[in-house]
């Protein structure tokens, strides 16, 4: 396989380059955000400098190049994640978007009184909360499917879940709090033999995993620019376009129209019909940089390099005493989340902050699940493609050294 040049990856993040408490920056926070390469920063500046002007309907030349620069995107994503086509690839401010358009949109249309819809009990707050909201509203049940001690789904509870009154199943493909990822090919096709379908939340997987929707067979698949190297307030949605063109519009406003009588409006083709308004051009542009540089690294080699930093995290950490690691699976993708015996998550990052690591701590937005292990969060390390083994050394040395303090 290619081999990644290390020291020419950090040099495109300037962010690295600094001292943080007079240490140099260790930062591993990725699941919550990647840092943005200078290709990205550069697109923003570019954009701005150049080609700035509102899209798809101006009859002037900057209008032109700032739509075919947004459409480029989208035709990237096409590619991406093999889309059929880019009219199914819909532009969103993000994965919490996302999942709520679906709520809004499919949840209206498709589930009704008695209705169920299955999530996980490892699902982000972004994955659960818009379900009992509809839910709620429409008088249907949310059914939840229960993790083992190592932080894996029960495949045998949700096959007992699932029944012909499931409308719908939405699964996290990798969890931000524990690595775990899902045997989501698995879900989708055990969902469709039952008539339901089947949302992917790929927050945590779009960086890190190869995605083939087409391959999946997933009906809704959801990521945000911003946890992939690319700006903040940008996210996707893709969906099967015999879905799409069935669903209800999202919001209501320009752009997502056709022709707007007082009479009547009719709605402009999919994927106009969810865009409603100016959407986030510039970072949607920069965007694009992001995708180009994970397909230059590409992503067996930035698995690799992630699968290395994270054995080394977790063998070295191991042996740290007080140390407990929480999500245990074989299938990860690079995060380390634990906690120190008799120790404050929270009191933990500080400390690592004191020696420039940057790592979160708490409930990550899943308190279902830090429920579910009977703690209120843990110390989570994520790890990007930048990061080295090196940075690892120096956070092991750091927590061997918190481990040992007595409070
Ligand atoms: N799902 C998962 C698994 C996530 O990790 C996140 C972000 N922490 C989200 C959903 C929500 O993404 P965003 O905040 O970008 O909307």
């Amino acid at each position: 396989g290619k081999k990644l040049d290390l020291s020419l990856i950090r040099k495109k993040f300037p962010v690295l380059d600094q001292l943080v408490n007079g240490k140099p920056l260790a930062y591993f926070d990725n699941a919550a955000t990647t840092q943005k390469p200078i290709q990205v920063i550069d697109a923003l500046k570019s954009y701005y400098e150049n080609d700035n002007s509102n899209i798809h309907r101006g009859a002037h030349t900057l209008a032109s190049r700032a739509t075919e620069l947004f459409e480029n995107t989208r035709n990237s994503l096409k590619s991406f994640i093999n889309a059929p086509s880019a009219e199914e690839v819909i532009f969103t401010k993000g994965t919490t978007d996302s999942i709520n358009l679906v709520a809004a949109t499919f949840g209206k249309k498709y589930i009704k009184a008695g209705d169920e819809v299955i999530i996980s009990t490892m699902e982000h707050h972004s994955n659960i909360v818009p379900w009992q909201m509809l839910c709620e509203e429409n008088n249907a049940h949310l059914k939840i499917i229960p993790v083992s001690d190592s932080g894996e789904l029960d495949l045998q509870a949700y096959k007992n879940l699932l029944s012909d009154k499931t409308k719908l199943v939405a699964v996290v493909h990798a969890s931000n709090a524990l690595g775990t990822i899902n045997p989501v090919k698995t879900m989708i096709d055990l969902a469709h033999e039952q008539g339901a379908r089947f949302l992917v939340d790929g927050a945590q997987s779009a960086a890190h995993l190869d995605v083939d929707v087409q391959e999946l067979d997933c009906d809704f698949f959801t990521f945000s620019a911003h946890k992939m190297y690319g700006p903040t307030g940008v996210g996707v949605l893709y969906g099967k376009r015999e879905l799409l063109e069935s669903m209800p519009p999202y919001q209501g406003g320009g752009e997502m129209i056709r022709e707007v009588t007082f009479a009547k409006t009719t709605y402009n083709d999919i994927p106009y019909k969810f865009e409603a308004g100016t959407p986030n051009i510039a970072d949607v542009i920069a965007f694009n940089a992001a995708l180009s540089f994970i397909n230059e690294l590409g992503k067996d080699a930035i698995r690799k390099q992630e699968t290395k930093l994270l054995n080394h995290a977790f063998e070295s950490c191991s042996a740290i005493k007080g140390f407990i690691p929480v999500g245990t699976a074989s299938d990860k993708v690079s995060v380390l989340s634990f906690t120190i015996n008799h120790m404050h998550a929270f009191d933990v990052g500080m400390m690592l902050d004191a020696s420039g690591i940057a790592v979160r701590t708490g409930h990550h937005c899943t308190q279902p699940l830090m429920n579910r292990f009977g703690i209120e969060g843990t110390v989570r390390a994520s790890f990007a493609v930048y990061n080295t083994i090196e940075e690892i050394d120096r956070f092991h040395e750091s927590l061997t050294r918190i481990a040992k303090r007595k409070n």
